[in-house]
């Protein structure tokens, strides 16, 4: 149901001479995890951000579900972004955090607080609703900006580099937590890392980028598994 299209995407940013990506063509499937990896300023999170709408598409066409949405506003994109900062709100508890979204978007309260206990129960966070997140561990934190991502019911997922700030032990704890997620909600799952483990273990397809181009597509094997 939800395909992202990618047709023949270009970015140039205002102040740049020249582009950030090019000629970025790619069909991903519903439901598919598709990584995308590549050495630092290869336009990775350009890409996920043209696709979120945090950045204009200089030329080509986004389409998301069969729809153009080049002209889409970021909360009229049915998208949840996760990145690696987590960027929570400090001020705010836990549930705050998660419920921030929902309040912008004019859920009812009884709405937010079925969505926002249900996402804590999934992550294991029912006990840590109070604390504000400078009293959470680094894997709590990630746990929290996930059940961000969940409360919105987002048929779509972007991560960026979710788990580079986390120890190797709890990445590998949190990647199955991600691969479950993806299963059980159905999504389709757009992920960026630098972690190539990770890129194997998660990916239906990898799209290995270089200067803003795509290098290569494929799966986990026909990508690294090289003669
Ligand atoms: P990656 O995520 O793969 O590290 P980016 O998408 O961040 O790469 O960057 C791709 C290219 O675009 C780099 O050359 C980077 O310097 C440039 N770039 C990124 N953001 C901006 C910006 N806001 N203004 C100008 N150039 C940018
Ligand atoms: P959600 O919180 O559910 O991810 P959005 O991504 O739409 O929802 O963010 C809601 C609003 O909060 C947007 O206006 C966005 O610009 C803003 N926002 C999100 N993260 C931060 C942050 N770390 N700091 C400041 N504003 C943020």
């Amino acid at each position: 149901m939800v395909k992202v299209d990618l047709d023949h995407v270009y970015k140039k940013y205002d102040n740049a001479s020249d582009y950030s990506v090019t000629d970025f063509n790619l069909h991903i499937n519903d439901h598919e995890f598709i990584v995308f990896v590549g050495p630092s300023g290869c336009g990775k999170s350009t890409t996920l951000r043209m696709i979120a709408g945090l950045e204009e598409i200089s030329k080509g066409t986004l389409k998301i579900g069969g729809k153009v949405m080049n002209d889409v506003a970021p909360k009229d994109r049915q998208i949840a972004m996760v990145f690696q900062n987590y960027a929570l709100y400090p001020h705010m508890s836990v549930y705050d955090n998660m419920a921030f979204g929902l309040k912008l978007r004019h859920y009812s309260k009884e709405d937010i607080d079925k969505k926002v206990k249900n996402a804590a129960e999934v992550l294991g966070l029912a006990h840590l609703l109070d604390r504000k997140p400078a009293a959470l561990s680094g894997g709590q934190r990630q746990r929290v900006a996930l059940g961000r991502a969940i409360v919105r019911d987002a048929p779509i997922f972007l991560m960026d580099e979710p788990l580079s700030n986390l120890d190797a032990k709890l990445r590998v704890s949190m990647r199955a937590e991600i691969a479950k997620l993806h299963q059980d909600l159905k999504t389709t799952t757009i992920y960026v890392t630098h972690d190539q483990t990770e890129a194997m273990t998660l990916a239906d397809r990898i799209v290995v980028l270089k200067d803003g181009k795509i290098q290569q597509v494929g799966s986990p094997l026909e990508v690294y598994n090289k003669p």
